[in-house]
């Protein structure tokens, strides 16, 4: 029995309903609006009473306004077909309209359900199976998407029978298994799961043990985010961290991307639409959007949306992790999710935190971050989902409560300064305030020593500390004179000067330097090191200059000619002679 209301009190998106049965918190409902409906949450119920939260205007709505409860949470529609499209946080299907926004009152299928998939059954009759476990195969893409017990079934099945091979639709059924009770259930292509409830369906979640080559050395080199690890991005607008999110998208070592634009500004959201169909794969060399799903949700959007754009978009990570495939989550920016949360919150009038922000918003964001990891399944294959999300502080201000939060949830912290952005030193990443902590994982290190170079990590360590130093030596020089201070201090800031160019700075829009491999960055910080680890006798702090600049010119020409290429080769020919000789 479904329950019934009336509509008593509107505040924005935030209605009041009076209830005529039991609802339970996050309960979807429909409001009558003339001819149309509108999509609500249940956020807190109080006796009677209801506050639900409309997805979308309210413009038109009155007091004595029928709603009807659907005793259900709100979901995602899961099954194949979800890459390549665009979705906003309720999953409408946005490209097959025309334009960003639906109409109001409008909701879409998200998914195709006369396309017919090649299938192929993977158990059979007779297999023990339990929720998330592979039934069949269909090819999405190039991608093995698996049919899996829907996540929501409860206990042990015996698989009755299995489709043969061959081409079905989403809604055919391609299994029917038996529960405990003796009785059949059918299963085909789509389930649906609500998102605000990580998907269990493995057997453990163990530590992160490799890194996601992303081919940006700031993260790679200095700071490398683990296959199945968390890490955000703080910084002031403008300081390039679309630039850098939209680069791990494009060239992280994935096999499906979820991009979750939260928010942000509505003409970034329509350059992700018409930028991403366009991108080609540097792996594959195919449309990148053949494995990507967009869930975009502008600043113009009701925050309830917005709010719900983050769990969607976690949702079907979760889903494609289940499959044993590597998933990458992007969210820009998470600041805008908090910031619904805080609408919704001060609508409520709920007792305020820091800066108007719920109470409980460090304990949101880590349960958010938390459903990221890496799990083994049940068929001892792995699946990971990594994601990094990006923080728009307020005036670059690190302090404030979502970026504090957030570094208490994330793992990899990755800061974006004003001042490195103003001085086009991009990617803007602070090379000093940065962390990964990954690095401290003992399995970590052996990986890093394996994939990359014994003794990898001290050489990582060494380059941020010459960084170190060279800000040290810079503020001596700055205070003292060029002819103040020691021939040494010059020597320490131009080293710096050369891990800065070379290694930190990374031009996102040159079609070589942009993604830079495992090997290359390898090769790259050995020779900086070897630089740096050379004596040097220079006459005067000019001499100094001199030499380094010229250095870091050629360099940086290495950093610009395809890997090994005629051109490179000279390049480093060019550094070793100068090594040989000294100076
Ligand atoms: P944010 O998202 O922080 O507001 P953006 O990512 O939009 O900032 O970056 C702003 C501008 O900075 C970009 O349009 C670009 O010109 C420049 N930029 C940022 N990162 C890089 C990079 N790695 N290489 C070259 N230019 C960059
Ligand atoms: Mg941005």
């Amino acid at each position: 029995m479904k329950s019934t209301g009336k509509v008593t009190g509107i505040v924005s998106n935030l209605v009041t309903v009076e209830c005529n049965g039991p609802v339970s918190q996050n309960e979807i409902c429909f409001i009558k609006v003339g001819d149309t409906k509108l999509m609500a949450e249940v956020i807190k119920v109080n006796g009677k009473s209801a506050a639900v939260q409309v997805f979308e205007s309210t413009r038109g709505l009155k007091n004595g306004d029928e709603v009807e409860f659907e005793n259900r949470m709100l979901e995602v529609t899961l099954g194949p077909g979800l890459l390549s499209s665009c979705y906003d946080g309720l999953q409408n299907d946005l490209t097959t309209m025309t334009g960003v926004f639906l109409k109001k009152g409008e909701y879409t299928d998200p998914l195709n359900h006369e396309k017919l998939w090649d299938f192929t059954p993977l158990a059979k009759e007779g297999d023990k199976v339990v929720a998330a476990d592979w039934l069949g195969n269909v090819k999405e893409g190039w991608l093995d998407h698996k049919i899996m017990v829907p996540f929501s079934f409860k206990g042990e099945f015996t698989v009755k029978c299995v489709a043969e091979a061959g081409q079905y639709n989403i809604d055919q059924t391609i299994a029917v298994l038996v529960n405990e009770e003796g009785e059949e259930v059918k299963v085909n292509m789509t389930q649906k799961w609500p998102v605000k409830v990580a998907v269990k369906g493995y057997k453990e979640k163990p530590r992160p043990n490799r890194i996601m080559e992303t081919g940006v050395r700031v993260i790679d080199t200095l700071n490398p985010i683990a296959e199945g690890g968390t890490g955000f991005i703080p910084g002031p607008f403008g300081c390039g961290k679309t630039v850098l999110q939209h680069a791990i998208a494009k060239q992280g070592d994935a096999d499906v991307i979820v991009m979750a634009a939260c928010g942000e500004r509505a003409n970034e959201v329509v350059e992700i639409f018409t930028e991403f169909p366009e991108l080609i794969d540097p792996h594959t060399g195919r449309h990148l959007m053949e494995r990507t799903t967009i869930i975009c949700n502008t600043s113009n959007m009701p925050v309830a949306a917005r709010e719900a754009s983050v769990y969607t978009a976690m949702t079907l990570c979760e889903y494609y992790r289940a499959m044993g495939l590597k998933v990458l989550l992007l969210a820009d920016s998470t600041s805008r999710w908090a910031q619904a949360l805080r609408e919704m919150s001060n609508r409520m009038e709920e007792l305020p935190g820091a800066d108007a922000f719920p109470v409980d918003l460090s304990a949101i964001i880590s349960n958010f971050y938390a459903r990221a990891g890496m799990v083994v399944l049940n068929n001892g294959q792995t699946g990971a989902v990594t994601f990094l999300g990006t923080v728009s502080p307020a005036g670059g201000n690190l302090k404030e409560p979502v970026t504090e939060s957030t570094k208490k949830a994330a793992r990899c912290f990755y800061a974006l300064e004003q001042n490195r952005a103003d001085k086009k030193r991009y990617p803007a990443v602070n090379p000093i305030d940065s962390y990964s902590k990954y690095l401290e994982y003992p399995e970590i290190r052996e990986h890093l020593a394996e994939r990359i170079a014994p003794g990898w990590v001290e050489m990582v360590e060494k380059a941020k500390n010459i960084v170190r130093k060279g800000r040290d030596a810079s503020e001596q020089i700055n205070i003292l004179g060029d002819d103040g201070v020691p021939m040494t201090y010059h020597e320490l800031f131009w080293k710096s000067e050369l891990v800065d160019f070379v290694i930190l700075q990374q031009d996102a829009f040159d079609s070589i330097d942009a993604l830079c491999p495992i090997e290359r960055q390898r090769f790259m910080l050995e020779l900086v090191l070897r630089i740096c680890d050379a004596k040097f006798e220079f006459e005067n702090f000019e001499e100094c200059r001199n030499f380094f600049k010229e250095l870091i010119n050629t360099l940086r020409q290495m950093n610009y000619s395809e890997f090994h290429s005629e051109a490179f080769e000279n390049y480093n020919n060019q550094i070793n002679n100068i090594l040989n000789n000294g100076k």
